[in-house]
């Protein structure tokens, strides 16, 4: 049962976020402040912490920056709606995704399980090789099989679909992708993940009339997933 560490002083947030979690199966504890975070954390641990931005008291950058100090847990940060720099200054601190305000309780619940699945399977080497339905990605091996067949990819193609195996049924931006498959400094426009996104679909999906990747038009790109692991 993975433990989950919510840091919130709105209970209005936390109180629904805390039933449905623990009715998902996960053991919750919430934190009204950053000190009592810190003292719940160095006490009980957590598996990843869910941990809002505004909070009374000890900033929520700053408890990142603490818990970075400490340990490598998953952090999922929440953010005021739209505000850019506090993605940026949340993932400079190294959280390992943001949610933005205001948002549903179960898309919260889904970035919780995507980070959980990306952490396992880096701590569990047997867990190297992401399966969504008959496509397969072996990081070790670095090769891509569909149907058992080998795909042939270049670099930045692999990287690009293990970005989208690892969020599987989450709309992508092209921003987003851009960030974490091309290099930050990358100069270059969205533009280039599309003609990437159509390398790769000549590639994964060349006759399916149901395409895994799919294009969410105005919004960017989601590997659709019936099932994964
Ligand atoms: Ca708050």
């Amino acid at each position: 049962m993975s433990r989950i560490l919510i840091v919130e002083d709105e209970e209005s947030f936390s109180d629904p976020l805390s039933y449905l979690l623990e009715k998902e199966g996960f053991e919750v504890t919430v934190a009204a402040d950053g000190n009592e975070a810190l003292s719940v954390f160095e006490r009980d641990s957590a598996d990843l912490i869910l941990l809002d931005l505004m909070l009374p008291g000890m900033s929520g950058t700053e408890v990142c920056r603490q818990v970075r100090q400490r340990s490598n847990v998953p952090v999922i940060m929440l953010t005021a709606k739209d505000s850019e720099i506090d993605k940026v200054v949340g993932l400079e601190l190294g959280a390992d995704d943001y949610v933005t305000k205001p948002f549903s309780l179960d898309e919260v619940v889904a970035r919780i399980r995507a980070v959980l699945r990306r952490t396992a399977s880096l701590d569990d080497d047997d867990a190297a090789v992401l399966r969504v339905d008959d496509l397969e990605l072996d990081d070790d091996a670095h090769e891509v099989r569909r149907g058992g067949e080998v795909v042939e990819l270049s670099p930045t193609e692999f990287k690009l679909l293990r970005y989208l195996m690892m969020n599987p049924n989450r709309v992508l931006s092209k921003a987003q992708i851009l960030d974490h498959v091309w290099e930050y400094d990358f100069n270059g426009d969205a533009s280039i993940v599309e003609s990437y996104i159509s390398y790769l679909r000549r590639k994964i999906d060349p006759h399916s009339s149901e395409p895994l990747i799919q294009t969410k038009r105005g919004f960017g790109y989601m590997l659709k997933a019936d099932r994964t692991s």
